[in-house]
């Protein structure tokens, strides 16, 4: 049976370029008569705001989402905050560390970027050099006083391939187009590839429906479902909404808030029928 999910972050209201990837995810999961998951993407303790988790529940039911688990309405797999679900992620770690998956490193952003001749920025910014990358067989210093990121090895040269519902066949190569990625932070907090690869795999996801931001991500993301044995599920990822002049809506939060369309009266239906499908 066809699981989507919707995971919106409540790091700020949600705008109309989160309401058509979701709007997607949901037209997705109906057409194949399945199972819509809200899951709360709430781990980033800084940023992260009460009031904005109560606003997207408003606002995604106001747009007229219908989940059929989540954090309002429970379920089978839950908890559906992320918040709630740090022991999931702990383990996670623990059997990447286990399987040597996994080394840490001390380098601040600065010493990445510092240590590369000529630096490109990704997503998750410049490839990382591989400087703390130890030598196979070798003992990880512990120096206990700093707790460090813990970073993902991935086999260079290997290229990843998917096939993504949208796009059509995918393929980055690792340590070319994407490094050795933290998977948890010395803050001790997991990044978003493990918990979102925890998560879609725990609450049994069979196509996860995103951004087209994250494709170099879902490279990563299938390196770690391979890491902790886990089947990764099918990838849709949208194209991303832009304005006329070709800016990411995603970076006008305020002017295109779904609260702010609301208040200005315009209606879901609306806002729907303007994009070009
Ligand atoms: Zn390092």
């Amino acid at each position: 049976m066809y699981r989507g999910r919707l995971a919106p972050s409540p790091t700020g209201f949600l705008h109309m370029g989160h309401a058509r990837t979701f709007w997607t995810a949901q037209c997705r999961a109906r057409n194949a008569g399945g199972a819509l998951v809200l899951r709360n993407e709430d781990l980033d303790a800084q940023r992260f705001r009460l009031e904005f988790t109560d606003a997207m529940l408003e606002d995604l039911r106001w747009f007229g989402f219908h989940w059929q688990e989540g954090p309002d309405c429970g379920g089978p797999f839950g908890p559906y905050a992320q918040s709630q679900r740090r022991h999931l992620y702990q383990a996670a770690l623990e059997k990447l560390r286990a399987g040597g998956w996994v080394y840490p490193c001390r380098c601040s952003r600065q010493d990445v970027l510092r240590a590369l001749q000529a630096p490109h920025a990704g997503e998750e910014g410049p490839v990382y050099p591989g400087t703390c990358r130890p030598k196979p067989g070798a003992k990880f210093d512990p120096r206990p006083s700093k707790p460090p990121n813990w970073r993902f090895r991935v086999p260079d040269g290997e290229t990843i391939c998917f096939v993504d519902g949208c796009f059509g066949r995918q393929q980055f190569q690792a340590g070319r187009d994407f490094g050795d990625f933290v998977v948890w932070r010395h803050d001790d907090a997991p990044s978003y590839q493990l918990s979102v690869v925890v998560d879609d795999a725990a609450m049994k996801i069979t196509e996860v429906v995103r951004g087209a931001d994250l494709l170099l991500s879902t490279a990563r993301q299938i390196l770690l479902y391979r890491a902790l044995g886990l089947e990764p599920p099918a990838f849709y990822h949208c194209p991303l909404v832009t304005d006329k002049s070709g800016a990411r809506l995603a970076k006008r939060h305020d002017a295109l808030s779904l609260r702010n369309l609301r208040a200005a009266g315009v209606t879901p239906e609306t806002l729907r029928q303007s994009w070009p499908l």
